[in-house]
């Protein structure tokens, strides 16, 4: 099985300490995929300190020099890969900004020279804000040659025109029906690749993560974890789970301690593996 990390909203409100709290033990184990905004808007994330949020200002990554540091000298070291998570990830009219935005194309054009030419580094995966796409935003994605973290599916995106979506649609049904857990597969939509995240956060059961790591394990397919750095210390919602970080470290040590399992960045995952959909 092929086992990826994927932890979104590094932006300029990042510090490096807080990437190396969370990930400078484990980032030594295997790779953590990045999502990073290149123009993050001081909307109402969470990941916006609060005496920040809702001022709409645009900071630009490399404002926050030390940061771009730390993610070279982690690039180059292969701990981090780094990934394209919008443009300003928030927007004034509160809709995600990647559902119905403008200007998509350029807005992933634009943000993906500029984080491959700051960090000297390839993108090869996108992840939309909210995880919420659109028919003109993963039109955008593909354009630009890119894979998709998370799935799209018919309402948002998938071509109603290609056979390629229905053959996908039945098949994902028919795993559903079947009680089938998670989508142990990378989906192949002919123009982009999507893999689905497995998201690790306050309001996720951890048995139910294992158990879904169990099944991809057993058939042999793709995992890939969905967290936020900002987030591992926020207990689970449920009595007497684990924190959000500790989820996170039960799946990692699943991960490694299993000669099966084959831990890489989710960019080459969705582009490498033969588990395909
Ligand atoms: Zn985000």
């Amino acid at each position: 099985m092929h086992f990826c990390i994927r932890d979104d909203d590094t932006s300029f409100f990042t510090s490096p300490e807080e990437l190396e709290q969370v990930y400078g033990e484990v980032s030594r184990l295997g790779p953590i995929s990045l999502a990073v905004v290149p123009f993050q808007r001081a909307g109402t994330s969470q990941g916006v300190p609060e005496r920040f949020r809702g001022r709409w200002s645009v900071h630009p990554l490399h404002d926050n020099q030390p940061l771009v540091d730390y993610l070279r000298a982690g690039i180059s070291m292969g701990r981090f890969e780094i990934m394209l998570h919008g443009y300003h990830h928030d927007e004034p009219h509160g809709r995600p900004e990647f559902e119905s935005g403008q200007h998509l194309a350029q807005r992933v054009a634009d943000g993906r020279t500029y984080l491959e030419e700051l960090l000297g580094t390839t993108i090869r995966v996108f992840v939309p804000p909210r995880n919420t796409i659109g028919r003109h935003g993963l039109r955008a994605v593909a354009l630009a040659g890119l894979h998709l973290g998370g799935t799209a599916g018919v309402r948002c995106g998938w071509s109603p025109l290609s056979r390629q979506t229905w053959s996908l649609w039945r098949r994902l049904r028919r795993w559903r029906k079947g009680g089938g857990l998670g989508v142990p597969w990378v989906l192949d939509l002919g123009d982009h690749r999507e893999i689905a995240g497995n998201p690790v956060t306050p309001v996720a059961v951890i048995e139910y993560n294992e158990a879904v790591f169990e099944s991809a394990l057993a058939m042999g397919g793709v995992f890939c974890a969905a967290t936020h750095y900002w987030e591992h210390g926020v207990p689970s919602l449920h009595a007497d789970a684990p924190t959000v970080g500790e989820q996170l470290r039960r799946l990692i040590d699943c991960a490694v301690s299993d000669p099966r399992v084959v831990w890489r960045s989710v960019g080459e995952v969705v582009s490498q593996t033969t588990f395909i959909a």
